[in-house]
């Protein structure tokens, strides 16, 4: 019998609805194509929209909805006018972040052969790298409630070893199943500052006690500065890199970068019992209501759901399933005759949407 699996879905923002709508329509049909799986999705109001309308940025009763899903799904969030009194932003994201333990973000980072990047790629060599950036403490820990008096300003960098300990679980069972399933290299490297701070060197350390469980694995070090160099200079070589908040918030736009902007950086927030998928950019509020958003961000971060839905509850067909929506946007990407404009095309979000849904169900 099918296994029913609730999504939690989040609109959004900006852009966040007109990339949602084709999104829910490619993974219905999915799940409408197979015995295997059945995707049940459920809207969950929230966001600077839904504050503007009701003085709510995150009902009690989304958060909870949220919490009881198999996974999340949301879009983009937050509108540059509609600000907590405070001045604030309005980003339900964070908040789920924080209340779910979401303390791995993964940011894939991938150039096929024929797809545009910035970098000469040596004939043969591809981009096929992942980085995780601890997102709960690191150099955010203070976020917002730093001690700034008239003379000076302080943030605390903290770094645990219960956060840490699964940080480096994580990232070294994801080398392992991107090795199984021919993808990876079966590396993890740990980048980090350890040569100046003692909060890096005890960072290393817990990443060296947990590569000795993996003997089967690769194991090494990079300073952060040197990772930004080696990102452009020999990207390939990557395999999955795992590192500290800010530096991964830095590195991945890095990443982003390689692969052309954000229009093809999707993202997983992932904590032990909940995970939040979303595209790495903003609700564009620029081009929100033209339908010209590009889509392909958002289905790369529903296809790495599928994935990891797949992974955990064991089921072959939703990790066949995402890597068949990988593929059909990697393979309009490399093509390049229907791209939108911010990847230098002239296809509307509709047309971009249904390119990728033709090769997805033509397979
Ligand atoms: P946030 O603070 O929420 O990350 P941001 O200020 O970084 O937002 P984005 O909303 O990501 O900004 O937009 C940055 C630029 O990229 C804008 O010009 C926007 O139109 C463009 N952009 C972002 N996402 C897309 C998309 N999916 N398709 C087309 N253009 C996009
Ligand atoms: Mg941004």
């Amino acid at each position: 019998m099918a296994e029913k699996l609730q999504i939690a879905v989040f609109h959004g923002d900006g852009i966040g609805p007109e990339i949602m709508a084709p999104t829910l329509s490619i993974l219905a049909q999915l799940s409408e194509q197979t015995e295997d799986y059945t995707l049940e999705f459920r809207d969950v109001p929230a966001g600077a929209a839904h504050y503007a309308q009701t003085g709510e940025s995150f009902p009690k009763t989304s958060m909870n909805a949220a919490r009881q899903a198999d996974a999340i799904l949301l879009s983009a969030m937050g509108l540059p006018d509609v600000r907590y009194p405070d001045g604030t932003e309005i980003s339900p994201q964070i908040d789920l972040r924080k209340a779910l333990g979401l303390f791995a973000g993964v940011r894939p980072v991938r150039v096929r052969a024929g797809q545009a990047t910035p970098l000469a790629l040596p004939p043969g060599k591809e981009i096929d790298f992942v980085l995780i950036r601890e997102s709960t403490e690191g150099l955010f820990h203070t976020q917002g409630c730093g001690e700034v008096t008239e003379d000076e300003a302080r943030e605390t960098l903290l770094i645990t070893r219960e956060v840490c300990e699964k940080l480096f679980r994580f990232s070294f069972q994801l080398a392992h199943d991107r090795k199984s399933s021919g993808q990876g290299r079966g590396r993890v490297t740990c980048v980090d500052k350890a040569n100046v701070f003692r909060a890096f060197a005890f960072f290393r350390d817990l990443f060296d006690a947990e590569a000795e469980r993996h003997p089967d694995l690769v194991a090494d070090h990079a300073y952060v500065d040197a990772t930004a160099l080696w990102m452009v200079q020999k990207p390939w070589e990557f395999d999955v890199l795992v590192t500290e908040n800010m530096f991964g918030d830095i590195l991945s736009d890095l990443g982003a970068g390689l692969m052309g902007g954000l229009g093809l950086a999707p993202s997983a927030d992932i904590g032990l019992d909940h995970a939040v998928f979303q595209p790495c950019h903003g609700s564009a509020p620029d081009i929100a209501g033209e339908g010209i958003a590009n889509p392909f961000a958002m289905f790369q971060s529903a296809a790495m759901m599928l994935e990891w839905l797949g992974l955990r509850h064991q089921i072959p067909a939703l990790s066949r399933d995402g890597q068949r929506l990988h593929a059909a946007v990697d393979s309009v990407v490399s093509e390049g005759r229907i791209l939108t404009r911010d990847l230098g095309g002239e296809a509307d979000t509709l047309a971009a949407a249904r390119a990728v849904a033709d090769r997805v169900f033509s397979v």
